[in-house]
């Protein structure tokens, strides 16, 4: 119970307080100005945030680590055959269920059920921090109920669970920021995490250049599997499905019942 409160509070506070970190950097050092009005994308986009992080949070949140706290006391999951000491185990949950993550990813753009919701995340106009967290809750809801499952097998302990968590938060509203990185920086990044230009290409219309780069926290899975790709002119990058192009369509309601409308590609 301890650790739930105590986990809860590190990730709020994680969350909001990154998220106001980028947002006050996007609007000093903008990587380029917005195309669409920066105020409304926000208001969407957190009535989304918060939208989904009331109601997972009542449901899952708990449920994800009273998995963690039940498998280990238990000794459940593979990591619970291996003698091994606690940060290899760590680092072990962290690789493995972010590459879980990255063929999730994968599968949403590649089966229509689950590209119509994950289309709602791609449909933002602009790319910023606000949009990490622009998610159908449906998607999210799936994604939970895997999440937990996969926390079973492994046996993931909680601390495991809360850095992985942290980490995932981190890097995806990093990668997501309209922030100018220095090139230095983002060359050293990229050997192994995933930089805003790596995703930048991923928000594109192009529905190839869409359907590359899936990672999240390591560019590894990406470069092992044949889904990197780099060798875009990032200037002219337009964001966004193609399919939805005006701004005024694309309001909180709207994204809530788009995965019940007509498919688009
Ligand atoms: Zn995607």
């Amino acid at each position: 119970m301890m650790f739930n409160i105590t986990e809860s509070f590190i990730r709020l506070l994680l969350f909001w307080g990154v998220l106001f970190l980028f947002l006050s950097l996007e609007i000093m050092i903008p990587y380029r100005p917005s195309s669409v009005s920066k105020v409304k994308r926000w208001i969407n986009n957190l009535a989304l945030t918060l939208f989904n992080s009331i109601l997972l949070n009542l449901i899952f949140s708990t449920a994800i680590v009273y998995t963690a706290t039940y498998a280990q006391a238990n000794k459940l999951g593979i990591l619970s055959m291996v003698q091994a000491p606690t940060w290899l185990k760590i680092l072990v949950t962290v690789a493995f269920m972010d590459f879980m993550l990255y063929v999730w990813h994968l599968l949403n753009h590649e089966v229509p059920f689950l590209w119509r919701f994950h289309r709602v995340h791609h449909s933002d106009l602009n790319m910023d921090v606000s949009s990490a967290t622009r998610f159908h809750i449906g998607e999210l809801a799936i994604s939970a109920v895997i999440k937990i499952s996969l926390i079973f097998f492994l046996g993931a302990s909680p601390m495991g669970v809360l850095i992985f968590e942290s980490a995932l938060v981190l890097c995806a509203q990093f990668h997501h920021s309209s922030l100018k990185v220095p090139k230095s920086f983002e060359t050293l990044w990229w050997i192994l995490f995933v930089p805003p230009s790596m995703h930048r290409i991923h928000h594109s219309v192009k529905i190839k250049e869409r359907n590359t780069n899936y990672g999240t926290i390591f560019s590894l899975w990406d470069r092992i599997l044949g889904t990197l790709l780099t060798s875009v002119d990032q200037v002219k990058i337009r964001i966004g499905v193609g399919a939805y192009h005006k701004p005024d369509k694309l309001n909180f309601h709207q994204l809530l019942v788009m995965p019940f409308t007509k498919p688009v590609k």
